[in-house]
């Protein structure tokens, strides 16, 4: 079931750092042409059961641990691939609300693709792709000016919109009943 054990998975074109979004992340060693496959993002592959299993435990160590990360990548309809293993430098990279580089599947395998022109030094960044419905677990350190505060998947932008606006509308309605109880009290 598990894959053979590989070599560490690195690549030519990246190395890992330490990062301003998140602890380490992965970043150019030298330029890199847009649609270059940056590197493979390797691990077990596990079927979907397993997966499902996996997801549980990795879920509650990320409670533990503060952060939501979890590595496991939809591989093909029975297939997953769990990166969370050391050889897979890929798991370094980070999530952007303003990624230069997404991940796609080439024959049967999982790659981290240029975007765009990357220039030397650049963080490789990608979109994890996060539902927004569990998106108070996945807070946003990318500074960049598209950033919503919460590692949400383009497609679930706009219902973050929502969602936070109508927890603002909350707070705000909260606020006002209580300076309205105040007033009751003093009155
Ligand atoms: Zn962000």
């Amino acid at each position: 079931m598990a894959e053979v054990r590989k070599a560490q998975e690195s690549s030519e074109w990246v190395e890992i750092r330490n990062s301003k979004i998140h602890q380490r992340g992965l970043f150019a060693k030298k330029d890199i042409p847009e649609g270059t496959r940056i590197i493979q993002y390797v691990g077990d592959k596990i079927t979907k059961a397993e997966s499902e299993r996996r997801g549980v435990v990795h879920h509650e160590k990320g409670m533990i641990r503060g952060d939501g990360t979890v590595y496991i990548f939809t591989l093909n309809d029975r297939y997953d691939i769990d990166g969370d293993v050391p050889w897979n430098d890929a798991r370094f990279a980070n999530h952007s609300c303003d990624p230069n580089a997404h991940s796609d599947i080439f024959d049967h395998s999982i790659w981290l693709i240029a975007d765009r022109d990357i220039e030397k030094n650049e963080e490789i960044v990608y979109d994890y792709n996060f539902d927004a419905a569990s998106y108070k677990e996945h807070p946003c350190r990318c500074g960049s000016e598209k950033c919503l505060g919460y590692m949400v998947g383009a497609e679930y932008r706009s219902k973050l919109k929502k969602l936070l606006k109508t927890r603002e509308k909350g707070k705000q309605a909260g606020h006002q009943k209580r300076k309205k109880q105040n007033a009751g009290g003093t009155a």
